[in-house]
């Protein structure tokens, strides 16, 4: 096939279909055509279920993404001078951890420019969480986005038109065709979005447990592998933790909830799974960036900028900075709150086995924390504030936790299975280390 100039997508589809192996330039070609209208959706549709059913091999896959990425702009960010180092999460329950992650990993000297998505499925999105904020503006432009990585350290937008559009034509043919879990897609749609954001290094945090979308530890190393064997063929610095998500991460799970306990950790609080896991995904970005040269090294460099109130200092300037009130970093009684707030307690006493962060997750866009359709308005305030933690002893009768909601209809409807979200036993569980693989 002529790759560079023509594609006939009735034969792309029939190798893909036959199990063959595409180019670099037959993939190029398809999705440039793509861009451009050539190929109608139904042939991209047909194309992504080859691609599920038969699989693409890592240099597909690296091609893939590739050509995604350069199917819109790439961000060069020439007058940021600093290293520049990303995180991407695949997704979690209460996972808070970019708002805290991102002015840390700044304040101490690393820059952070990092595009992030909204709510998916069961699972929060940084943007939503930031909109908490009054006035706080995620639509900002390639220039004023630059500007902020430039002059603060750090800056989170959503992805803009101009920003890899492949993927976000071919994730809505994904979306409604059944080839949305599918490894080497995944990797190219992140990836596609993550490079063209002009970074040195990005760290990828592999949720893995039933609040993620890979439940199971062979399912989230494939995905860990390939995400960082195409983003190392792509030039960058990568490094892939997989966290465990079989519970919430942190205390809470909604919107300003999550914000609030974001600018706890930067006040040097907050729950200690939650600075856990900002503390190690940091130490990455900082070896990444250079900074440090080991994780070892890093750690005090973290603990030092949240202890001395520079890492919230950073928050502070970059809220001011994309039309935020910053008056929530000192008083975050100034984000929303819900109307009615309502104590699930325990009907037994013992120790906490297990919380369904997945049971959660899906209560909380029913209180309207999340969407489940893309043009829905969300609820800012609604969400779960848990008063107990996997391990914790609890008495018959102790809160579990609090339901947020904006009317008692609400409550209602959610407080049976909030409850039966948790599990109480006779014996404590076994404590489940929060970074279960790490791969680079
Ligand atoms: N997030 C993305 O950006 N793309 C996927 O395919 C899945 C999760």
């Amino acid at each position: 096939m002529p790759a560079q100039t023509v594609v006939n997508p009735v034969e792309f589809l029939r190798h893909k279909r036959d199990g063959r192996e595409h180019t670099p330039g037959e993939l190029k070609a398809f999705i440039d055509a793509f861009v451009k209208g050539e190929v109608a959706d139904y042939q991209a549709s047909a194309w992504l279920m080859a691609a599920f059913l038969n699989g693409l091999s890592d240099t597909e896959t690296l091609a893939l993404t590739q050509a995604m990425l350069h199917s819109g702009s790439v961000l060069t960010l020439p007058s940021v001078k600093r290293a520049r180092v990303d995180k991407h999460s695949t997704g979690g329950v209460g996972d808070k951890i970019s708002l805290c992650l991102a002015p840390l990993v700044a304040a101490c000297g690393v820059a952070v420019p990092m595009i992030s998505g909204r709510a998916l499925g069961h699972t929060g999105g940084t943007l939503d969480k930031l909109e908490a904020i009054p006035g706080f503006r995620v639509d900002l432009d390639a220039k004023r986005f630059e500007r902020i990585v430039r002059d603060v350290g750090t800056c989170l937008i959503g992805q803009t038109e101009k920003l890899a559009p492949a993927d976000r034509r071919l994730y809505a043919l994904r979306d409604v065709t059944a080839t949305v879990e599918c490894i080497p897609l995944i990797v190219a749609s992140i990836l596609s979005k993550k490079l063209a954001e002009g970074i040195d290094g990005l760290v990828l945090d592999v949720k893995c447990g039933g609040g993620a979308f890979m439940k199971d530890s062979k399912s989230a190393r494939a995905l860990a592998q390939a995400l960082v064997t195409v983003g190392k063929g792509a030039g960058k610095r990568v490094t892939a933790l997989i966290t465990d998500m079989s519970a919430p991460i942190g205390r809470s799970i909604g919107n300003a909830l999550e914000t609030r306990e974001a600018i706890e950790i930067l006040r040097n609080g907050g729950p200690a799974d939650t600075r856990a896991l900002t503390l190690e995904l940091g130490a990455e970005m900082l070896v990444l960036g250079r900074r440090c040269k080991t994780r070892k090294a890093a750690w005090p460099l973290l603990e030092a900028a949240l202890a001395d109130g520079s890492a919230l200092t950073i928050f502070r300037r970059m809220v001011k900075a994309q039309g935020g009130d910053a008056r929530v970093v000192d008083d975050p009684s100034r984000l929303p709150h819900s109307k009615v707030q309502h104590v699930v307690t325990a009907s037994k006493a013992g120790y906490l086995t297990a919380i369904d962060a997945y049971a959660l997750g899906v209560l909380a866009i029913e209180l309207g924390a999340g969407r489940t359709r893309a043009d829905q308005q969300i609820d800012p305030a609604a969400g779960f504030e848990l008063a107990v933690s996997v391990g914790s002893r609890v008495a018959r009768g102790a809160a579990l936790l609090t339901i947020h909601a904006a009317s008692r209809e609400l409550v209602r409807s959610v407080e049976k299975r909030a409850h039966q979200a948790f599990q109480v036993g006779a014996r404590a569980p076994k404590p489940r280390p929060l970074v279960l693989a790490r791969m680079h």
